[in-house]
């Protein structure tokens, strides 16, 4: 499939970090330095308290299934058909959107347990998810 190119991020200011530290396969989450919660996308203030004073904080990359949609139908040539994503309660707390990987997707359902697994397209290093 020359000259078909996956679509990648486009960071923002605020997610520049997340994505420079997914290119070394290190998967980070901002949390409160005053109230101690996570949250995802990245955004300047802390979301339940809107306190600017945060960090980046390493997450374990474990999570569960919150919803999900298996694609049969090709919107894009790069995205071979079937393939699913989700949206992944993380173990911390935010919930985050992302390609789920599976050899079997009759076995896909809410709740079923994930790990984080890196996905890579064109140059991108991008969190995924699988089943473990
Ligand atoms: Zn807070």
């Amino acid at each position: 499939m020359s000259g078909v190119h996956r679509p990648v991020p486009r960071p923002s200011p605020e997610t520049v970090p997340f994505w420079e530290a997914c290119q070394q396969e290190r998967f980070l989450l901002p949390r409160c330095s005053q109230c101690g919660s996570f949250w995802f996308p990245p955004t300047a203030f802390c979301p339940e308290c809107w306190s600017p004073n945060w960090d980046w904080h390493e997450a374990t990359g474990l999570g569960s299934l919150h919803s999900f949609v298996i694609f049969r139908r090709q919107y894009h040539p790069a995205f071979v058909t079937p393939y699913a994503v989700g949206v992944v309660h993380l173990k911390e707390g935010p919930n985050i959107l992302g390609r789920i990987l599976t050899n079997d997707f009759e076995k896909l359902h809410v709740e079923m347990p994930l790990t984080l697994m890196w996905d890579r397209a064109e140059e991108w290093v991008i969190p995924a998810f699988q089943s473990f």
